[in-house]
C-alpha cells in the first residue's frame, strides 16, 4: 500500500505536496543514517511504517479530547512540542500533515539536532523550532508552561516521560504518549508522578498503524493543574529517581 492509501486508512487526506515533503524526509533519513547512526529503521519500506505512519497515528488521539474532528483540529495553530524527538518522530511527520501546528522540537543530542534542522530546512517546514536541550532544562527556562500539545514516543516510561513534559505544557494542555502493548503497569506506576506534577489521565486508546504488526496505544493525558516550580527536577533525575 502507498502513502496516501495507508494514510487515508487513519483518515488523512494527503496532497501531492505532502507526499513530496515525505519522501524528501525519507531520502534525507537514509541519507545521513550513512554517516551518523540516527534511526535502526532505515529500509524505505519500514520508514514509511515504522516512522511515517506510526508517527502519524499520534494524530488519531486529537479527536479523542474533545470530541472534535481530525479536520477540525488540523486547522488550529497551536503550539506543540515533540520531546526526545529523535530523527522527528513524531514531531515532523506531523508536521508535514498539520501546516498549520507551531512546532518546537527538544533533542539531547546535538547530531539529531543538526538533522532535525537540516531536515526543516530542505523541507521548507515554517514555524519548527529545534532545541538542542534535556527536557528538564528547557521545563525549568524558556519552554515552562508554553505548549498546548506534548508529544513523546520511545522516550521514557510514563512516571519520567510525565516529568519531562507536564512542566511544558500550559493549564488545559494535553500530552500524548505513543506505547506499544497496553501500558498498564507504567501507567499504575504514574499514579503518584500524576498526583505531583498536575496531571490527569483522560484516555488511552488503542490505534491500528496501517502495515505494522505491532500492538500501539495513545495515553492521553491532561495537564489539568500547575505543576509545582520544583519540577522537573536537575536533568538525569527524573530517569534515575522516577516519581512513585
Ligand atoms: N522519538 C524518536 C522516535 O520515536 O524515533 C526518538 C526515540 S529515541 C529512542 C529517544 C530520544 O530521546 C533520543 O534521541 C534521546 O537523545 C532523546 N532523549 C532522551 N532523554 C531526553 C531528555 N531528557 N531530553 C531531551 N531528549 C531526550
Amino acid at each position: 500500500m502507498n502513502l496516501h492509501d495507508a494514510a487515508l486508512q487513519l483518515g488523512l487526506a494527503l496532497q501531492p505536496d505532502q507526499l513530496a515533503a515525505f519522501e524528501r524526509y525519507r531520502l534525507e533519513l537514509i541519507e545521513w543514517n550513512r554517516r551518523f547512526n540516527l534511526t535502526s529503521v532505515d529500509d524505505p519500506a519500514a520508514i514509511e511504517t515504522a516512522h511515517f505512519l506510526d508517527s502519524l497515528s499520534a494524530l488519531l488521539a486529537l479527536p479523542r479530547i474533545d470530541g472534535r474532528p481530525l479536520e477540525e483540529w488540523l486547522k488550529r495553530p497551536l503550539a506543540g512540542v515533540d520531546v526526545g524527538a529523535g530523527a522527528g518522530f513524531p514531531g515532523l511527520p506531523l508536521k508535514i500533515a498539520w501546516p498549520a501546528l507551531r512546532l518546537t522540537l527538544v533533542e539531547a543530542t546535538g547530531k539529531k539536532c543538526r538533522f532535525l534542522q537540516h531536515a526543516v530546512d530542505v523541507l521548507g517546514l515554517q514555524d519548527v523550532t529545534v532545541v538542542n536541550a534535556r527536557a528538564e532544562d528547557f521545563g525549568q527556562g524558556s519552554g515552562r508552561e508554553r505548549f498546548d500539545l506534548a508529544l513523546a514516543r520511545a522516550v521514557a516510561s510514563l512516571p519520567t516521560l510525565l516529568e519531562y513534559t507536564l512542566p511544558l505544557l500550559r493549564l488545559g494542555g494535553w500530552l500524548v504518549a505513543q506505547k506499544g502493548r497496553y501500558p498498564g503497569e507504567e501507567i499504575s506506576a504514574a499514579q503518584e508522578a500524576l498526583r505531583t506534577l498536575g496531571g490527569s489521565l483522560h484516555d488511552v486508546v488503542a490505534v491500528t498503524v496501517p502495515g505494522l504488526d505491532a500492538e500501539r496505544h495513545l495515553v492521553i493525558v491532561a495537564k489539568a493543574a500547575p505543576t509545582p516550580a520544583a519540577y522537573p527536577r536537575r536533568a538525569g533525575i527524573p530517569k534515575k529517581h522516577p516519581l512513585g
